[in-house]
């Protein structure tokens, strides 16, 4: 098993020895280097996992190359065989939600609640996606010459799929299941703060069918591990989620080989709520568009646009709102916002508050760590309500990725959307607005990959999701992921 054996960790805590997953086999790095893994509710360490280099990632190219090309391998398997395949591994994922839960909400300071959620969505993940192997079809196509023109969908070949830490083994999912479904052998790399689900997803993979060499899990720097798996040449495509800065390296990186890329980057989206809005329901359902997993969310509606007739009254019922969100210990059943992901994250959102003062922002709640000694140990903040902010401000341009959001008035639907715009980034966002043409015009407007109207809701399974401008290329989820990991070959049959 990836996750080895337990030793004491020194004052009565436990620790777990990790393994990567390579070929089949729980290996440690080639040079036998390990990094701690750090529970951000308590500062304790509660594993070491591998520090993979470049040598690990050759060796995990080589068994998903063959994997991939051998006589009776992955690629050459009928669709409905992998799909199967798939919806075994969807089940084994259910079956230890429990098990997969702790792990993500120790590992993340997530609330237990919300890491059962994810388990349960990265099931859903796998079963969409094994019922898509087979329905992945290409075309005839009705050329002027006679004959018969014809297009096949295959796989890319060896793929590599690179993770960020805020929905670890969910962005996962969302990269694994398309690959998987259409014929591809994968190279999975977690971030270096949250391993722990993906070497364990590697090992129920096996479980599940998936040859030896399918699916490999490899653990280290993004830096060495990372950067070796975006420029191997033995890759054909690098999938990332992360941040917009090391997006752009591994387009760098990736041009090696002139590798297919598909990258889910930052975002600063939009929250534009007008005073004809249901302002209740508004201020009810929107702190968790920014607070939830403590604001580390590619998604989060980091700026509060308002119509400045129904302003003071949405920072009163917002503010109240958010007062409400109970923050404390992730082991608790009770809680919705549990710690940031370390405490070097939570620094980095101290600093943008103290920017975000400096530059004359009105600091409505939150702003400091909650006062329960219970909780000094842990990576906490408050969820943070700014006032005030205009959107040249660092604190409304900059990505913060923690508890921070921003409230900006508006005097008209164009200036609605000019601010909604004024950001390199396109991810998301939502409108809130009793009169529909006023709504769907604004979110016409809005230049954003995943907009929804009087909700905030952003992902759906079923339906694709992805960013205009730096926030990103290509579109994750639906059947827009099965062109990801496809390449289109055409082929042109004589008939006279
Ligand atoms: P990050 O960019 O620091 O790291 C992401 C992954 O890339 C990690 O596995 C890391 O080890 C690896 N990595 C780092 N440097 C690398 C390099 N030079 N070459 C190859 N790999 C490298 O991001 P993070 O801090 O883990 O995640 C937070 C960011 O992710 C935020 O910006 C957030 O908006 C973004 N995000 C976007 C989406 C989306 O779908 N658009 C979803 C979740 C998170």
């Amino acid at each position: 098993m990836a996750i080895d054996q337990t030793m004491s960790g020194g004052a009565g805590t436990e620790m777990t020895v990790l393994r990567m997953v390579i070929g089949g086999e729980s290996v440690d790095a080639a040079d036998g280097q390990t990094f701690e893994v750090v529970n951000p509710a308590t500062g304790a360490s509660i594993a070491t996992a591998p520090q993979g280099g470049k040598v690990d990632v050759d060796k995990a190219v080589a068994a998903a190359q063959a994997a991939f090309e051998a006589p009776k391998g992955w690629s050459s398997w009928a669709a409905g065989k992998r799909g199967r395949t798939l919806a075994k591994l969807a089940a084994l994922v259910k079956d230890h939600t429990e098990e997969l839960a702790q792990l993500e909400s120790r590992n993340t300071g997530k609330p237990i609640t919300s890491a059962r959620g994810e388990i349960v969505g990265v099931s859903l993940v796998f079963d969409y996606y094994a019922g898509a192997a087979n329905k992945v079809f290409g075309q005839t196509i009705p050329v002027s010459k006679p004959g018969l023109d014809l297009t096949l969908r295959e796989p890319i070949g060896v793929v590599g799929l690179i993770v960020p830490w805020n929905f670890p083994l969910l962005m996962a999912s969302w990269k694994l299941g398309p690959a998987l479904a259409a014929g591809n052998t994968c190279i999975l790399k977690p971030a270096s703060y949250s391993p722990m689900t993906a070497l364990r997803l590697g090992e129920l993979a096996l479980e599940a069918g998936f040859p030896p060499g399918v699916v490999n899990v490899v653990t280290g720097p993004g830096g060495s591990a990372g950067a070796a798996i975006a420029a191997h040449p033995g890759i054909g495509k690098v999938a990332f989620t992360g941040e917009t800065t090391t997006g752009q390296e591994i387009m760098r990186l990736a041009s090696n080989n002139v590798k297919k890329i598909s990258l889910e980057l930052g975002g600063k989206s939009p929250n534009v709520v007008y005073a004809d809005a249901d302002l209740e329901r508004f201020a009810a359902e929107s702190p968790y568009s920014v607070f939830d997993n403590c604001g580390q969310d590619c998604c989060a509606r980091s700026r509060i646009l308002v119509e400045r007739s129904a302003h003071d009254q949405v920072v009163e019922l917002f503010a109240a709102a958010t007062r409400k969100v109970v923050v404390g210990d992730p082991a608790d059943d009770k809680t919705e916002v549990g710690t940031l992901v370390s405490s070097k994250q939570r620094d980095r959102v101290r600093d943008y508050i103290e920017i975000g003062l400096g530059e004359g922002a009105n600091l409505v709640v939150g702003g400091e760590a909650p006062d329960d000694p219970a909780l000094a140990g842990g990576a906490y903040l408050l969820p943070t309500v700014f006032d005030g902010v205009n959107n040249d401000m660092r604190i409304a341009k900059e990505e913060i990725f923690g508890p921070v959001v921003s409230i900006i008035p508006f005097d008209s639907e164009a200036e609605a959307i000019r601010l909604a715009n004024a950001t390199p980034y396109g991810l998301s966002g939502s409108v809130w607005s009793r009169d529909i043409g006023k709504a769907l015009r604004t979110a016409k407007g809005i230049q954003a990959g995943v907009l929804s109207v009087n909700s905030n809701s952003s992902v759906h399974t079923e339906a694709p999701f992805g960013g205009y401008k730096m926030s990103g290329i290509g579109r994750e989820l639906g059947m827009s992921a099965i062109e990801l990991y496809t390449e289109t070959k055409n082929i042109f049959i004589d008939l006279r």
